[in-house]
Parts: C-alpha cells; sequence; structure tokens
C-alpha cells in the first residue's frame, strides 16, 4: 500500500510535493508518448489495475501525519490519473482532509473532452493539462495516442474548461528535437494558448532516458521557442548546468521585456548581467516591476507605480 504515496520531493514548479500514484503497479495510460520515462506500452481506453479510494486516503491520511511541511497533494500515476475510474470520489475525499495544502492534478490532458471528468478537475485547486502540438500530425507523432482521441477535441474542451475554472490551470509543453521544435508548431501554439488563457505555460524538453529514440533540444532552442508564446506566463524548465550568454539591458529594456511577456526568476537569473539585474532590483523597490507568484512559480510583471526617473 506504501508506494501509492510517494516523496515529498521538491519540485521547482509547484514547490514540495507529496505524490499519488494510482498506477503504482503497472503502466496504464492512454498515450504511448515517444518522451515517456516509463517504457513504452500500448496506449489504452480504461484502467485495468484500479487500486480502492480508502487504500489511497489511508496512505495519504499516514503519509501527512510524517510530513505536514509540504505545499501540494500530487495526484498523478505511472500513466493517466483520469483514467482512474474514481477520481472523483477520490478528489472529494481529498479535499476532506488535505487541510491547507493544495491539490494538484498532473494529466496529459486528453480527459478533459468528457465534461464528467471537467466537474472533478474543477475541485481540484492547481490542474496541469500537456500540450505538445496544436496540430494534429505532430500531436499524433510525439503523443501517440488512444486511436479515438481527437487534439481538436481537446483543444475545445481545454479552452471551455479554461473559461469556467476558478483554480490555476498550467499548460505543459515538452519539446522533442525534429517533432514539436519548429516555429510554425509554436505559432501554431501561441494562438491555441491565448485562447485558453491559461494561469501559466511550462516548458521543457527531455531530460530522463525517453521510451523511444528521440532526442532534447538545445536550452538556447528551447529559449527561442518560448519567446514565440506571447502575453501569458512562460516558466521554462533551465537545466541546472545551463549557463548561456548573459546580456546587457537598460531600465528602459527591462521595462519593455517585461511588458511583452512576465519573466520568470530564473529568466533572469540565467540572462541578466550582475549590472541589469542591479537596474532590475532597482525597478522592483521602486513599484515600476511587480512580483507575483503564479501556482508556485515566482514571475516578475509590469509594476502598478507610475514611472519614476532614477
Ligand atoms: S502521458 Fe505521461 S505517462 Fe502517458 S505516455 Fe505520455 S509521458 Fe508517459
Amino acid at each position: 500500500m506504501s508506494e501509492i504515496i510517494f516523496g515529498p520531493v521538491n519540485s521547482r514548479r509547484f514547490g514540495k510535493s507529496l505524490g499519488i500514484d494510482l498506477s503504482p503497479a503497472l503502466k496504464q495510460c492512454n498515450f504511448d508518448c515517444v518522451y515517456c520515462e516509463l517504457k513504452g506500452a500500448k496506449p489504452i481506453k480504461k484502467m485495468q489495475d484500479v487500486v480502492p479510494v480508502k487504500d489511497v486516503i489511508n496512505s495519504l491520511k499516514e503519509a501527512l501525519v510524517k510530513h505536514s511541511n509540504i505545499d501540494v497533494i500530487t495526484i498523478t500515476a505511472n500513466g493517466e490519473p483520469t483514467l482512474y475510474p474514481y477520481l472523483d470520489n477520490l478528489v472529494t475525499e481529498i479535499n476532506k482532509i488535505k487541510q491547507s495544502h493544495k491539490l494538484l492534478i498532473l494529466s496529459n490532458g486528453a480527459s478533459i473532452v468528457d465534461k464528467k471528468i471537467q466537474k472533478t478537475l474543477e475541485k481540484i485547486d492547481i490542474v496541469k493539462l500537456s500540450l505538445d502540438c496544436a496540430s494534429p500530425k505532430c500531436f499524433k507523432k510525439i503523443d501517440r495516442p488512444y486511436s479515438d482521441i481527437d487534439l481538436n477535441s481537446i483543444i475545445e474542451s481545454i479552452k471551455s474548461f479554461s473559461h469556467s475554472f476558478r483554480g490555476s490551470l498550467v499548460i505543459e509543453i515538452l519539446v522533442v528535437e525534429g517533432i514539436n521544435d519548429k516555429e510554425e508548431e509554436f505559432e501554431k501554439l501561441n494562438i491555441v494558448l491565448n485562447g485558453i488563457k491559461p494561469t501559466r505555460v511550462d516548458i521543457s524538453t527531455i531530460d530522463r532516458p525517453p521510451a523511444y529514440r528521440v532526442k532534447q533540444v538545445s536550452m538556447d532552442r528551447l529559449k527561442e521557442l518560448a519567446n514565440l508564446i506571447e502575453n501569458l506566463h512562460v516558466s521554462l524548465a533551465y537545466r541546472k548546468d545551463y549557463d548561456g550568454a548573459k546580456h546587457s539591458f537598460s531600465q528602459d529594456e527591462i521595462l519593455n521585456l517585461i511588458s511583452k511577456r512576465p519573466q520568470s526568476y530564473e529568466d533572469i537569473d540565467v540572462s541578466f548581467d550582475d549590472e541589469s539585474k542591479k537596474r532590475f532590483r532597482k525597478l522592483l523597490d521602486i513599484g515600476q516591476v511587480d512580483k507575483e507568484e503564479i501556482a508556485g512559480v515566482c514571475f516578475y510583471t509590469k509594476g502598478s507605480k507610475n514611472k519614476i526617473t532614477l
């Protein structure tokens, strides 16, 4: 029973997380993504191996006694957690015992077409859905979904869900060399994402051995692609060893950059030279730059104070 709960693990994007694995014994997924960290497996429509809700809740209660110092409880799976047939009941029971912790689900997004799943997701504080491509051909190549899954229906359903959802909606894009690393794909994603208006967009590439023979893209390429996503809070997963070029920015350039798109703490840390960081801190001190936390990630946006000449 204990393997249902794992962690806590420190996640850069969501904080200290206690995980719930709804498929601890085997991979059960309606996708067979080329980049999956688990061994490739034929996509399925329904979960066959199902853990009882009471086992999940009992394990979670025990773990919460030991680990009260967490930020989020994360529903995930060796596969796709929304295929769990008792998800609605499980979410209701977790909400009764989660105290002040936030509840997060990591889903590939395909089940969002089901209105009942949307109702369940509405009871969760942070919903992370994947959307690797905006065009069906690319989607089929990278996510290798179950035969009746249709990308356009997923996109329309995410849009309608986003408009009614009161929690934080995070969309994740994982970039694979030669599949979704083209400007045209990201230009399409930009249009789709601006229609969805998620709270945050997370962009990353492969960083663990993938199920199939595919490659990651470079950090510089990832940054170029991320720059094509406009007006939204974009969080780029920088590799720990990334040491890209540092740039010098004047105050006006910093304000211009931030007004085009909020910058994360990491964006500034990896791209600004020391003098620019000092200028940036001054702008923050006088309120021309504001700081906000978006589902666990710190972003800087254009400040509310009037312009003051330094
Ligand atoms: S959705 Fe997740 S678990 Fe399923 S195949 Fe893709 S990466 Fe693996």
